[in-house]
């Protein structure tokens, strides 16, 4: 049965103790999303997204079958601002969206992420120029059959469909995931929650339906094992709902999504 991790982020550090926890319990392939929280130039940008490209071939060595999704980090847009200006900062972003873009055109690379708009409370401007870099991002994306991530602030169902509508309104009528999502299976819209995995989100969820993606964000190593969830969260909720009765067919029919929502197959 294959188990998958829609939000991991990871360092060849990292790489190691991920994958032995991770397949120990069960879990098999991943979403590895580059973390470019500390790139101000668009050669950082496109460094991280080598060697995110080049991690996911090592996991890929160790077995694991990996999504790789590259693209400008939103928070990091506020200090690079302050540094070099507004339109140089637009301009590096746009930049790094584009290059992300070719790189997956060419295949080496699935989906835009994790771009958006920061999830804190910012100035208007902030959020409002972040929201325009989104609105290229789906304008960018929308005819290209490529999925686009979205790290935001939290989001009840009527934010989920705003942003959805944001999304339509460039042209972008699918693909779109929203990281870190409240336990919102319906009345989103049609944007994809991409939910915590932890027992109370694993119990709320449509198994049996597609549509949804669980995820830890993992984004520790060893020292730090559990930051923000432990790296085999996915498939040990998958184990406690089988224990729980949940049929494994139903469990496999929501799991299986992501080869068809990333064309995996
Ligand atoms: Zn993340």
């Amino acid at each position: 049965m294959k188990i998958f991790d829609n939000h991991v982020h990871l360092t060849s550090s990292s790489l190691d103790f991920f994958v032995k926890r991770f397949t120990k319990e069960g879990g098999t392939s991943i979403n590895l999303v580059n973390l470019t929280e500390s790139c101000f130039s668009l050669d950082e940008f496109s460094k991280k997204y080598d060697e995110t490209i080049s991690l996911g071939k090592r996991l890929r060595d160790k077995g694991l079958e990996v999504v790789v999704s590259i693209g400008p980090y939103p928070v990091n847009y506020i200090e690079m601002k302050e540094k070099i200006g507004i339109e140089k900062t637009m301009d590096i972003y746009r930049k790094a969206l584009d290059l992300a873009i070719k790189l997956i055109e060419e295949g080496s690379a699935n989906a835009i992420g994790e771009v958006g708009r920061p999830h804190f409370e910012t100035s208007v401007e902030n959020m409002e120029e972040s929201n325009s870099i989104m609105d290229y991002i789906f304008q960018m994306t929308a005819d290209k059959d490529i999925p686009v991530i979205l790290h935001t602030e939290s989001l009840d169902s009527i934010g989920m469909c705003e942003l959805m509508k944001k999304a339509k309104r460039n042209g972008k009528n699918s693909l779109v995931v929203k990281h870190f999502s409240s336990p919102i299976f319906s009345e989103n819209c049609e944007i994809v929650p991409s939910v915590p995995a932890g027992r109370s989100n694993a119990r709320a969820a449509p198994w049996g339906k597609a549509g949804f993606f669980l995820e830890t964000d993992f984004a520790g190593d060893e020292n730090n094992p559990n930051f923000v969830l432990p790296a085999d969260s996915v498939p040990k909720r998958v184990t406690m709902l089988i224990q729980e009765g949940v049929g494994q067919d139903r469990i496999e029919v929501s799991m299986n999504f992501y080869r068809e929502f990333y064309r995996l197959d």
